[in-house]
Formats: structure tokens, C-alpha cells, sequence
């Protein structure tokens, strides 16, 4: 098999480029064309030694997952489906803003950890994905938006990825070697060279690699939360029977020692009757004393037999009334894309579903 040269950090490409007798300044120089120039293909990295060159195309690849869907959504959201070679794939979304470009990365097939509202979690687990598959996400995006004008600026993009959410398929911290190693790749000034504060985790709650993540590779963190009490969020996110809101609050403040911005970001998915009454705003309230944090509220998006419904405008505005009345500061999640199901945060939702569908336009369209 040859090597993904995808799979390497820079210091992993040093270290394998030491193994082959070669230097790291042309680790450098070959991360550079891969990562900046987006050059998969060792015969056009024109100021690499032939020789070497010759030698990486015996030894070597730069191998993305192979994009088996791309579609863009009439405000400008682009969605890819990618391939890796089990169950339903994985989803990338891209947001783009008048001031930022958002790009939403999976880091797992699947998720083990079985929240009741996420379509992810009622698949169950599959597997990890490898560093190249989540690097790969921001590879092909950034590679392929490069050059296009930006819908909403009119600008050309020359860095149309501005900020990476994990948000995507998967729990990040259950992957973290992979996730630390891709996140490296994404701020690397060789690379992407994408701020810290501009890069987010968001984790479901896993307080051991919490602390791990801010040793190892401290960037925004954002925590799903959903629910103001443990009665309730031992329901909703079953993780919390083993990591309780008390514990989880500490992690928190623990984080925040490391991070690159000075709140915590809270999640909440709206859920009709079940964690959208006054009530669980006012005890959310308590609970923001604890920790200095900001509120994304985020209504529910429905899949089939969810068992769950979308929050009633009218509770969704009198919970952020509440929440903004005490003093913090609340955001509410547009839903972009909703034409091609891409608003962040379900992206695998659909993917059976989906991938079933496109596949029928597919042959439709080639028939
Ligand atoms: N596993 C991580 C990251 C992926 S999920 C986590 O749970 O944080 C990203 C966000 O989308 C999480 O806040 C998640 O709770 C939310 N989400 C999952 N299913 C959703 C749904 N059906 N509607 C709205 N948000 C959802
Ligand atoms: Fe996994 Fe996040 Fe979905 Fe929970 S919400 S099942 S942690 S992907």
C-alpha cells in the first residue's frame, strides 16, 4: 500500500522523509504543494528533484476521500458526500457568510454514543476516520471553492474556508488522536494556517479527552449541552450518566484555562416538550453561572421517526427572551442549505435516506 502522504502532519512527513534519506526542508517543500497548492499529482511539484519526485510516485499518494456527491443550495451552502468505503459515508458542509467561510467536518462513520434526537447516533458506530479522511474534508473543499466568487461579497476567494466546526458525523473526542493530528494540520502556518479561535470542537460532553484536547491542541471548544439538569440529560445524551453536568462543568472551566477564547459555547437543541419550557431556561441560567459561556440555540431538525418535533417559534423566542433577560448571550442557528439538508449539526441524518436518493437521481441523470 502505498503511503497517503494525507495522514502526515508536517512532523510526520519529516520523520518519513528522514526515512527515505530526505531532508526536511523538502518535507516542507512537498507539504506545501499538497496542503497550499492542493497538488495531488508528484509530477507537477515542479521544484521538487526529479528523482524524488519519481521515488514518491513509487511510494506515495495524496489521496482525499472521493467526493460521490457535491451540491450547492440556491444561498450558496455546498454540500459533498464523500466515500470512505463503508455504510452511508460522510458529509462536509460549507456555509459561506459575508465575513467567513464555514466548513462543517465529520470525524467519525457513525457515532457510539446514542443521543435520542441525532440521526448519527440512532445509526450506530461504525468506525474512526483516518487523519487524510478528515483533512481530506478541508482539502476538497478548499481546493475546489479556491478562485470562485463568493456569492454574498462578490469577491474571489483565495481562503474561502475561514473556520472549521467539528460538527459533522461523528464525536471528535472519541477520535482524538486523529482529530489532534488533522487540527494541527488545519493551523499549521504551512498548511491552512487557520486561527485556534476559529477552529471548534464540539463534543457531546467526553470530560477525560476534554482535558486531553486542551493539552494536546487547545482551540474553541463547544459543548452539547441540550439539557439543564442531569434527570434530563441523562435521557437525551446517555453520556452524561457517566460524565454528570457537575463534572462536566468543571471540565469546562478546566478547558478554559487553555483555550483560545474566554467562554465555552453551550449547544441546545431545541426539542418540542421536552427542553424548550421556561423553566429549563430559567435553570439553564444557574447553570451559565458556573461557567462563562455563550448559548446556541438550535431548533430541532426532523428525521424520519425521530419521535421528535421542531420548537414552536413563539417557545424558541420566549426561552431566548429568558436566557438574554438574565444577561447572556444567545445565538440562534439559522438553518442554511435546508433545500440540499445540509444545516449543520444533522449532516448524517439523512445519508441513508439520502445517499439512496441521489443515487437514484444519478441514474436518472446518466441513463
Ligand atoms: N458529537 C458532537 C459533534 C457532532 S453533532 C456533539 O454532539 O457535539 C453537532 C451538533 O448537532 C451537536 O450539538 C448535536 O447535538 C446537534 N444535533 C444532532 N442531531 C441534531 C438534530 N436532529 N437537530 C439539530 N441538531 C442536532
Ligand atoms: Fe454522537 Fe453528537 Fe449525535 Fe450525540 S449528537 S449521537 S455525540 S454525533
Amino acid at each position: 500500500m502505498p503511503q497517503n502522504l494525507l495522514d502526515f502532519d508536517l512532523e510526520g512527513l519529516t520523520a518519513w522523509f528522514a526515512e527515505l534519506g530526505e531532508k526536511p526542508f523538502r518535507a516542507r517543500q512537498v507539504f506545501h504543494w499538497v496542503h497550499q497548492a492542493g497538488v495531488a499529482d508528484f509530477a507537477q511539484m515542479t521544484d521538487i528533484a526529479k528523482s524524488l519526485r519519481e521515488k514518491l510516485q513509487q511510494l506515495a499518494v495524496v489521496a482525499p476521500p472521493a467526493v460521490s456527491y457535491a451540491h450547492t443550495s440556491t444561498d450558496g451552502t455546498r454540500k459533498w458526500l464523500f466515500d470512505v468505503g463503508v455504510a452511508n459515508g460522510i458529509e462536509t458542509v460549507f456555509i459561506p457568510e459575508a465575513d467567513r467561510g464555514t466548513l462543517c467536518v465529520s470525524s467519525q462513520v457513525g457515532c457510539a454514543l446514542e443521543c435520542t434526537f441525532c440521526s448519527t447516533g440512532r445509526q450506530g458506530f461504525n468506525r474512526n476516520l483516518t487523519v487524510a479522511e478528515i483533512i481530506g474534508q478541508l482539502w476538497v473543499a478548499h481546493h475546489s471553492l479556491r478562485g470562485e466568487v463568493n456569492r454574498t461579497t462578490g469577491e474571489i476567494a483565495d481562503r474561502p474556508v475561514t473556520n472549521v466546526v467539528m460538527m459533522g458525523m461523528g464525536e471528535p473526542l472519541a477520535n482524538l488522536e486523529n482529530v489532534v493530528t488533522a487540527l494541527g494540520i488545519m493551523l499549521d502556518d504551512h498548511a491552512y494556517g487557520l486561527s485556534r479561535r476559529r477552529v471548534t470542537v464540539s463534543t457531546s460532553g467526553l470530560v477525560p479527552a476534554m482535558d486531553r484536547l486542551a493539552e494536546r491542541c487547545p482551540v474553541a471548544l463547544a459543548v452539547s449541552l441540550h439539557a439543564p439538569n442531569d434527570a434530563l440529560r441523562d435521557q437525551i445524551v446517555p453520556i452524561n450518566k457517566k460524565y454528570p453536568l457537575r463534572e462536566l462543568m468543571a471540565a469546562c472551566r478546566r478547558y478554559l484555562v487553555h483555550a483560545p477564547r474566554d467562554f465555552i459555547t453551550f449547544e441546545y437543541v431545541m426539542l418540542a416538550g421536552v427542553n424548550d419550557a421556561p423553566e429549563h431556561a430559567r435553570q439553564l441560567i444557574e447553570l451559565a453561572r458556573e461557567v462563562p459561556c455563550k448559548f446556541n440555540l438550535i431548533p430541532f431538525n426532523p428525521f424520519p421517526d425521530s419521535g421528535y418535533e421542531k420548537p414552536r417559534a413563539e417557545a424558541m423566542r420566549v426561552f431566548r427572551e429568558i436566557l438574554q433577560d438574565a444577561g447572556l448571550v444567545v445565538t440562534t442557528r439559522k438553518t442554511r442549505g435546508d433545500d440540499i439538508d445540509a444545516a449543520c449539526g444533522q449532516l448524517a441524518g439523512k445519508v441513508a435516506d439520502k445517499s439512496g436518493r441521489v443515487m437514484k437521481r444519478m441514474h436518472k441523470e446518466t441513463a
